[in-house]
């Protein structure tokens, strides 16, 4: 009976942890609770939702491994006079990403007990043996470095920077960027692009299909000499007139899988039932969790197999608790995607692989021995 009575580990692909650090002075080794109570009425809560994540968190949900986002916005979509993570040109992204790496460097050499880099395959194994121990009641969560939007990189020759600083994956784009086509800018690949992807191979960089334009995201399929994954995107089939080239088509996932990749589902309501919005008063319970066992039922349908579906909660994010399925209060919540599985006849192995083995499969395949 003990056996049964062990969560499975979650691994959550997209968490913009440096961001919310920086933007709102969110501190992420309190509780998510915690950060709620000091944030009531504040700038942080209008903006971007009440917390759904923090350490104590993690460890209430086996969250062994997140996926930790280093991430700034061109100055064209700047949403607020405070914004602070927004740059004019490559110069402004490069400085002010290499800040947010700096972050993740700083808190996992000073709360290492809490807050640990992976960079290589022994990195992860360290973590991995850590949570498999059962005489520790705490266990120190792994952050993978991934760079979402990539005009931080002046050049392609600033690959080797980064990689030797701990990035592992690279999203070219979040909107449009010089490389690629992108989240409300569609487009292409461009020249630029191409050239970037190649240098990105040499590295084995992991590339995120996330935000990249349809058109731009199967050129890269084709193209790209390294490993393949969507972090974080869900389902265009099943969002029909969503109006957003935000989702995956079933095309892209075909690709995705074809590429022995993962795609990270992601639980904010807007992005799980077309036409909910919080500002025109949508309702959390009409969006309940069942609606993202049935993006994974989907990704699974297509690979017919449980081995390319995943979690990118992309919580906090731009969007909080008050955005999200009714069941989740935190991240610590996703484990109850395990009964929803189960109850669709997914097996023990199979929810397994979804809340976190399918990403520890290929953390190990494309990190570093
Ligand atoms: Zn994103």
């Amino acid at each position: 009976m003990r056996f049964l009575l062990i969560m499975k580990l979650i691994v959550d692909a997209h968490a913009d942890l440096a961001y919310n650090m920086l933007s709102f002075g969110r501190d992420y080794t309190r509780s998510a609770a915690e950060t709620r109570a000091l944030e009531v009425d504040s700038r942080a809560v209008t903006e971007n939702g009440d917390s759904l994540l923090g350490y104590p968190d993690y460890q209430r949900g086996n969250v062994a491994i997140v996926f930790s986002t280093i991430f700034a916005s061109p100055i064209r979509f700047k949403t607020s006079e405070f914004e602070t993570q927004i740059y004019k040109n490559f110069d402004e992204a490069h400085k002010l990403y290499r800040e947010q790496l700096m972050i993740y460097h700083r808190m996992t050499d000073s709360i290492p007990d809490k807050f640990r880099l992976i960079a290589s395959n022994a990195d992860l194994n360290l973590i991995l043996d850590d949570w498999q121990d059962t005489s520790k009641s705490s266990h120190p969560v792994g952050m993978v470095v991934l760079m979402e939007g990539a005009e931080a990189i002046r050049n392609p020759s600033e690959l080797e920077e980064w990689y030797e600083l701990g990035v592992r994956l690279i999203g070219p784009a979040w909107v449009g960027t010089r490389y690629c086509g992108g989240w409300r800018e569609p487009g292409p690949l461009t020249d630029d692009g191409r050239k970037l992807l190649s240098a990105m191979a040499e590295y084995n960089f992991v590339l995120d299909l996330s935000h990249m334009d349809e058109q731009a995201a199967i050129e890269a399929l084709d193209i790209y000499q390294g490993p393949v994954v969507g972090t974080h995107g869900n389902c265009l089939s099943l969002m029909p007139n969503a109006n957003t080239n935000r989702h995956f088509s079933d095309r892209i996932i075909e690709g995705i899988i074809e590429r022995d990749g993962v795609v990270g589902v992601v639980p904010f309501n807007t992005y799980l039932k077309v036409g909910w919005d919080f500002k025109k008063n949508s309702r959390r319970e009409e969006v309940p969790l069942s609606v993202v066992a049935d993006l994974i039922d989907h990704i699974c349908q297509l690979a017919g197999n449980s081995l390319h579906a995943g979690i990118g909660s992309d919580f906090d994010g731009g969007f909080g608790l008050q955005h999200v399925p009714p069941e989740i209060d935190t991240i610590a919540d996703m484990q109850n995607l395990v009964s929803l599985l189960q109850a669709r006849g997914y097996t023990d192995t199979d929810t397994t692989n979804i809340l976190g083995g399918n990403w520890i499969t290929r953390l190990k395949r494309d990190l570093p021995k």
